[in-house]
């Protein structure tokens, strides 16, 4: 299994790798930089060499860069447009230094110009930062489109919106889909029954194709289903409950999926709880069981 969580890059990005080997996880999602800021400064060639030599020691097999939450692709303000636009790219240019494979971000909320103009904003800013020299020069990097509660304006709480992006970008073969099962749950789909959850992937076979899904956020939710309320609880103690959680690990088109966990840090044991609730619920994976 394919099981790790978004980890801290404070104290440098080795770091996140050093809690990993902690945490005894072969996936992580970091934050590149400060989420809170726009400014990047760029990568340090040290930074990065110390970061890939150690997550080679530490046979992470997988790894996600997540976009800071400042980003709308979809916003009507020229200014927060291009701005980013541009964090896209550097995010892009990073994963390529860290020999990380995706870049995954949410696509934004429309801020009252509609479903559809905003959508096409969406497309416009992927074209624009898969045409950059960024995107050029880390040809393998791909950008995961992340699935929304639909709080608010928010876009892309129906699989079909994001099919709707990924079918009108130009190069297609540089996009995939990020599933979370949280936001899933709080935008309408019942992960929670064996006939809610294969409503919910056949719906998500038709529309997005489950070949373009790469990864599952794996968070319970505090909300109820259909809340369009974002907010994450620990595995088994929110409305999807163990048993949903039992379903999802275990489906056929979402086991052999990266499963990342962003779930609540309360204390220092909450990773190492999740993580330990995530793996009794999955059935035998045999000699990678860890
Ligand atoms: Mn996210
Ligand atoms: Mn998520
Ligand atoms: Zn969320």
């Amino acid at each position: 299994m394919i099981l790790g969580c978004h980890l801290s890059i404070s104290g440098g990005l080795e770091q996140a790798v050093a809690r990993a080997e902690a945490l005894n996880i072969n996936a992580l999602q970091i934050f590149s930089h400060n989420a809170r800021s726009w400014k990047m400064s760029p990568l340090s060639p040290d930074d990065a060499k110390k970061f890939l030599e150690r997550r080679q020691r530490a046979h992470i097999e997988y790894t996600v860069i997540h976009t800071i939450y400042l980003i709308n692709l979809a916003s009507p303000d020229k200014k927060i447009f291009s701005l980013s636009v541009q964090a896209l790219k550097d995010e892009i240019q990073r994963a390529g230094e860290l020999h990380i494979p995706h870049v995954n971000t949410h696509i934004g909320a429309h801020m009252g110009q509609g479903v559809e103009k905003g959508l096409e904003r969406v497309v416009e800013a992927l074209e624009s930062v898969l045409a950059s020299p960024q995107a050029k020069n880390a040809p393998t990097v791909k950008i995961l489109l992340e699935n929304s509660a639909g709080e608010g304006t928010e876009l892309g709480a129906s699989f079909a919106e994001l099919a709707t992006v990924l079918k009108n970008v130009q190069h297609p073969d540089r996009l995939g889909v990020c599933i979370d099962t949280c936001h899933a749950f709080c935008a309408g789909y019942d992960l929670t029954t064996p006939q809610g959850l294969e409503k919910a992937i056949e719906e998500l076979d038709r529309t997005v194709g489950l070949e373009r899904v790469e990864l599952i956020h794996l968070n319970d939710s505090k909300f109820p289903l259909g809340s369009r309320r974002d907010r994450h609880e620990h595995i088994g103690q929110g409305h999807i409950g163990l048993e949903g959680f039992r379903l999802v690990v275990n489906h056929p088109a979402l086991r052999h999926k990266p499963f990342i966990l962003e779930t609540p840090k309360d204390d220092e044991q909450s990773d190492p709880t999740n993580v330990a609730r995530v793996r009794s619920l999955r059935y035998d994976d045999g000699a990678r069981a860890r």
